[in-house]
């Protein structure tokens, strides 16, 4: 079967973040004609914007997906968008103000070679007027101004060049790093397909 490949990012700074994000990977492999393709190492990031806070994990998965039409469907990224939001709930997140501490954050980064803006309708708007108006938005608009996602999303496609850039992943995670500088995002353990959790990272 023909599939896109999208890439998810996870974050979490509230519980035990490994054990959800570990658990979350897998809540995404078992999504319906899913398949995972990749894990990035897991990462401990600053916070950012709001730096008052638990340090956070971050990660990004690789996924194989059935491609679909861009307005609402049972496939597509709308789709996966609302299974990555039911996710999120499942895992007790609760709606606080933007950039706070979450249990669980999932974020469409990519969507295979597609460019989507879809509007939130009028009854759908979040009350927090700081959140964005935008469904759905890919590529997620932060993923070149964010090392948190930029050094994971590194790890798995390095050379990509997201549909509306002008450089890959490796070359924005090269320039935001000297930007924040390399302890803003610190690997902690790589993925272990055997055992389905990250391990230690060698030192
Ligand atoms: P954050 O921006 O910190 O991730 P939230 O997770 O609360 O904040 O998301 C705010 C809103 O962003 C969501 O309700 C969602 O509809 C919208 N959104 C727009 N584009 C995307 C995307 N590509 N992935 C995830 N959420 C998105
Ligand atoms: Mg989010």
């Amino acid at each position: 079967m023909q599939t896109v490949r999208a890439y998810v990012g996870l974050g979490a700074n509230l519980g035990d973040a490994r054990a959800t994000l570990t658990a979350a990977v897998h809540a995404l492999g078992a999504l319906p004609g899913v398949s995972l393709a990749g894990v990035s190492r897991l990462y401990a990031t600053a916070p950012v914007e709001v730096t008052d806070q638990p340090e956070f994990h971050n990660a990004v998965v690789g996924l194989d997906v059935p491609p679909g039409p861009a307005g609402p469907g049972a496939t597509g990224p709308i789709a996966l968008l609302l299974a990555l939001k039911s996710i999120e709930r499942a895992f007790g997140r609760k709606e606080r103000f933007r950039y706070g501490p979450r249990e669980l954050d999932l974020d469409l980064l990519l969507f295979g070679e597609e460019r989507i803006a879809v509007e939130r309708p009028e009854e759908g708007r979040s009350l927090d007027p700081a959140k964005a108006t935008r469904l759905l938005e890919v590529p997620h608009p932060e993923v070149g101004r964010r090392l948190f996602v930029l050094a994971p999303l590194a790890d798995l496609a390095p050379d990509l060049v997201p549909p509306g850039w002008t450089e890959s992943i490796g070359q924005a995670r090269a320039r935001r790093e000297s930007i924040e500088g390399a302890s803003a995002v610190r690997p902690i353990g790589r993925w272990d397909a055997d055992s389905g959790a990250w391990a230690e990272l060698d030192a």
